[in-house]
Parts: C-alpha cells; structure tokens; sequence
C-alpha cells in the first residue's frame, strides 16, 4: 500500500478504537459488558480496561490501545480522556493531511502545540496542601463519578485518601508505592462493607486440621518459605521397600524428622505460622498439622510467593527460608491473629494490633457479585491513583471540560499570532480539544453545540473555570461543584495523547515480517 494510503488506513483504524470508548467518558457515560471467548464477563467503565480486553489486531489501533496503558501507569486516571482525545487529533490530522500538508510539518505543530498546552494547563493549576484533606476526597470523588459504583463514593474517596495518606514515608512524602496497598476481594454484603484495616487481613481459613487453634492473642508470628514434610526423592529415583520392619523405619524416620521441626519451631516461641505455597512438594502434611495443632501453633498455609514481601514488611519481620533459621529475632509480633466469621458464613483472617507495624494498608473490598467487587476494585484503583497523583505533584485542576476548553480556546489565541501552515495546523488542532467537553455534553444527554459554544464564549470572557455541571445540565464554575482532578491527569493525558498521534503520523508503512 504506497505511504498516504498506508497512513490513511491506519488513522481510521486507531480512530475506530477511539470511538469505541468514546461514550463512556464522563459521569453520565455509559458502561460496558465485555464478554470475553472464555465465558468471562466484565461490567466496566475504566477506559484501560475495555481496551485491555478489546481483541485490537491492526498495529496502529493497537498503540491506541498502549496510550491507555501509559496514562494508566503515569496517572491512573484519565485513561479514556486521552484516547477520545488521540482520536479527536488524529481526525483533524487527516484532514490537514487531505489539504495536502505533509505530515512532518503537522508533526512538528503538534509538538509545539503539546509544549504550548501544558503552560496553559500550569496556568489554571490551584496549589495543594497535603493536609487539605478536604481537597484530596473531592479529586478521588470526581474519579469515582463516572464509575458504576458512584454510588458509594462518600465511602471509598475517604478510604482511599486514607489509604495513600497512610502509606506515605516521612522521608520520601512525594512518592507513594500502591504496592504497600493491599487489596483484598472477598464475595458477600456490599460494596457499602469496605473497609480498611490496619493489620492483615487473608482471605482464607486456617487450618482446622486436628483441631489446630483458630484464635491466638499475643501472637508471635514466623512466615516461613520451607515445608514441613517429608523430603521427596530426586526425579527418577525409587526406595524399593521389602518388608515390614523397614517401612516401618521409614514412617518412624518420618515422624521423628517433622516432630523434630515442630519442636524447633515451638522452641522459638512461635505460635502463628504463614506458610508459603510450595510448587516442590506438600508445605504441609496431615501428619505435620497434627503435630502443629498439638504444639498450639496456628496455621495459614496456602500464603502466595508475591504476598511474601507485603506480609514481612506489614508484620516487620524475615521470612524464614530453612528451619536451620529459625530464630525469635525474625518473629513478627501482634496482639490477635483470628479467624472470623463474617456476614454470609465465609470466613476471613485478620492480624490486627501488629507490633511496630509496616507502612501498609489493607483494604478489604466487599460486593454481592463477583462483577460489582472487580469493579470496585478497578474504581477504587483509580481513586487511589489519583489521590497518589497529588501526592507526587501536589496541584489540582477544575474538570467538567474546563481545562480542555481553556486549552483551546487560548491556543487558538496563539494560533493567529503564528503563520503559514503551522498556524493552521494549530488553529485545527486547537479545536480538536473540544472534544472532552463536547463528550461530555453529549453524553449527559445536552445539546453539544450549543453548550461547548457557551462554555467557550465564557472561558473567552476569563472564566478559566467554568465547566459543564452535568448534574444542573448547565455551565456553572465547577469548581463550586466540587469537580476538580489532579492537574497530572490533564497533562499527561495531553501530552501522551499527541506523542501517539505523531507517532501514527510518522508511519507509512506496516512490514510484517515472520
Ligand atoms: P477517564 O477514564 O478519562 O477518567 P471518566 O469517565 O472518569 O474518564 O471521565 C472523566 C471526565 O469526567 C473528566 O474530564 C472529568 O472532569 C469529568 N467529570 C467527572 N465528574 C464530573 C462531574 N460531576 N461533572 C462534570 N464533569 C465531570
Ligand atoms: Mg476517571
């Protein structure tokens, strides 16, 4: 396919996905059901996640789909605004392109443009306090708007600015690590029972084995990375027994090697044990939680390779790879370990009143289906992000369409001040800005052309915040509305936005190689 035509194809394709999410941006977008070829099914209204699961095969669509991926890992939010945003660009591009101008002149107008936006964006940004926690539950309110659960929003914006608040060191207080966030998903109530807690919490049982303890105050806790069986022969080889006596020795042997672990471990002192799942061989046997339950020793087993760290860094304590090493000082200490039971008969493990506890957090996220809890749980990853967002940039910006409108309505400003073709492109892509007001006007059922029109005539007139109140279905400051996002979110939304919309640009031929 010769280069214009190439470029032609790609564009309508990358534009093709961006269409395809265009109606869920904005509180009054609309959600969807994603049906995957495994049965499975999803309700979502997270930009990244549709497009995740979207099946894309043509390459330039495809880096539409990696757009959405990128803002979700620079700012968590925003992750259908900057690829309605991409499409708006790229049909403004085709039509430059159509005009005859070649695409390295419109490349480099968008680069400039790009530079240009982020001013306009610093222009408008309010200043924030980390202590203004008032501030910080409105941005992760305004990201939880749009979700299907909104509903709940006076519970999870708090939970989660607490959270992020919680975890944040002292020494670093720009960075956050949502690692140091642990949610967990459990099925039963609603979405209205989450909580956080401060301590650990396993979605699991103990081990009721020989009636091995379910409760233990004062715990003394060992998160151990060994098993306690039996060693298994190397691959390929066989112990051929004969008789009696030495299939007895065997079993004897057996007994004495676990009871000897046992012994070592309670010695310690230890009377919880969190034992890491082993691909090797049992972690543990019914003869070794025998000894275990008799020793008193509490026991979770089943505990995931990539929980590991969370776990020792919340107890403040090492993870024991040998029993050879099993020592007090790599204890963890707490006041309860317990199992209980909780609302619809399942049961849960919680570790709470943790001695010199970690910087983490738990959140435990309950809901009636398994869709609603995934949901909460993709909602509240973008709540979390956002509160996140201002604790590495500590900015705030209107939303409601204010900043995008302002962009371009003062870029187009600087438009006339340019000349010859750059000026045009800027001029057309300036308007291509409109589009996340225009969106969503449309999809709060407004009339688009006359409420972006107004809401230029008063961004025109320095109204830097006025906004689209969809709950009013009018223009009010939307800063009274309490709408405001992290000034992060808009940047990189722009900035990500036009470097893919360059890159499809610079494209005019797809080589497929085998
Ligand atoms: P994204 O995945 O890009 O975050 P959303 O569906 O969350 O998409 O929509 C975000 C947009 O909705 C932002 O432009 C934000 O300013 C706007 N928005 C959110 N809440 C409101 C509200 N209550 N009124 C007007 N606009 C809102
Ligand atoms: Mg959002």
């Amino acid at each position: 396919m010769p280069g214009p035509l190439r470029r032609r194809a790609n564009i309508l394709a990358a534009r093709a996905v961006a269409d395809a999410v265009r109606t869920s941006l904005g509180p009054k977008g609309m959600d969807k059901m994603i049906s995957s070829a495994n049965g499975e099914v999803i309700i979502t209204n997270d930009g990244a996640t549709i497009l995740n699961k979207m099946e894309v095969l043509q390459p330039a669509a495809k880096m539409l789909v990696d757009l959405s991926r990128s803002q979700d890992a620079a700012a968590g939010d925003g992750t259908t605004t900057v690829v309605v945003l991409a499409g708006s660009l790229l049909r403004r591009s085709l039509s430059l392109l159509s005009a005859g101008i070649h695409p390295t002149v419109i490349s480099d107008s968008l680069y400039k443009l790009s530079v240009r936006a982020v001013d306009v964006l610093h222009s408008m940004a309010i200043p924030l306090e980390l202590s203004d926690r008032d501030s910080l539950v409105k941005s992760a309110a305004t990201s939880l708007n749009s979700k299907v659960v909104s509903q709940y929003s006076s519970l999870l914006a708090p939970l989660a600015v607490d959270a992020v608040l919680s975890v944040v060191d002292p020494e670093h207080p720009d960075l956050v690590d949502l690692r140091d966030i642990k949610i967990v998903k459990k099925l039963g109530g609603t979405v209205d029972d989450t909580e956080l807690i401060h301590g650990l919490v396993f979605d699991k049982k103990v081990s009721h084995t020989a009636g091995c303890p379910t409760r233990v105050e004062n715990a003394k806790i060992a998160v151990i990375q060994f098993q306690i069986s039996p060693p298994k022969t190397d691959i390929e080889q066989s112990i051929i027994v004969s008789d009696y006596t030495q299939m007895d020795r065997i079993l004897r042997e057996e007994r004495n090697y676990i009871l000897g672990m046992v012994k070592k471990i309670k010695a310690s002192g230890c009377n919880v044990l969190l034992i890491q799942k082993s691909i090797l061989r049992d972690a543990v046997t019914d003869l070794s939680l025998h000894y275990l339950a008799k020793a008193k020793i509490l026991v979770v087993k089943d505990v995931e390779r990539d929980e590991i760290e969370f776990i020792t860094k919340t107890l403040n304590c090492l993870p024991i790879a040998n029993i050879e090493h099993f020592r007090e000082e790599k204890l963890g200490h707490a006041d309860l370990v317990e199992e209980v039971l909780i609302g619809d008969g399942s049961k849960i493990i919680k570790i709470t009143g943790i001695k010199d506890v970690g910087r983490t957090t738990t959140v435990l996220v309950r809901g009636s289906n398994q869709l609603m809890i995934d949901e909460a749980e993709r909602s509240l990853h973008d709540a979390l992000c956002v509160v996140r967002c201002l604790v590495n940039k500590k900015y705030l910006i209107a939303g409601g369409g204010a900043p995008e409108i302002d962009m371009s309505w003062k870029l187009g400003v600087w438009a006339k001040e340019l000349k010859g073709m750059e000026s045009f492109c800027i001029k057309e892509f300036a308007e291509a800005l409109e589009v996340i007001p225009y969106t969503l006007a449309e999809n709060a059922g407004l009339n688009p052309i006359s409420i972006v029109t107004e809401l230029r005539n008063r961004h025109a007139e320095g109204e830097t915040n006025a906004g689209i109140n969809v709950r009013k279905g009018q223009i009010t400051n939307i800063l009274d509305e309490n709408v405001v996002q992290p000034l992060l979110v808009s940047t990189s939304a722009v900035t990500l936005a036009i470097e893919c919309v360059r890159m499809i640009l610079k494209i005019d031929d797809i080589v497929t190689v085998r």
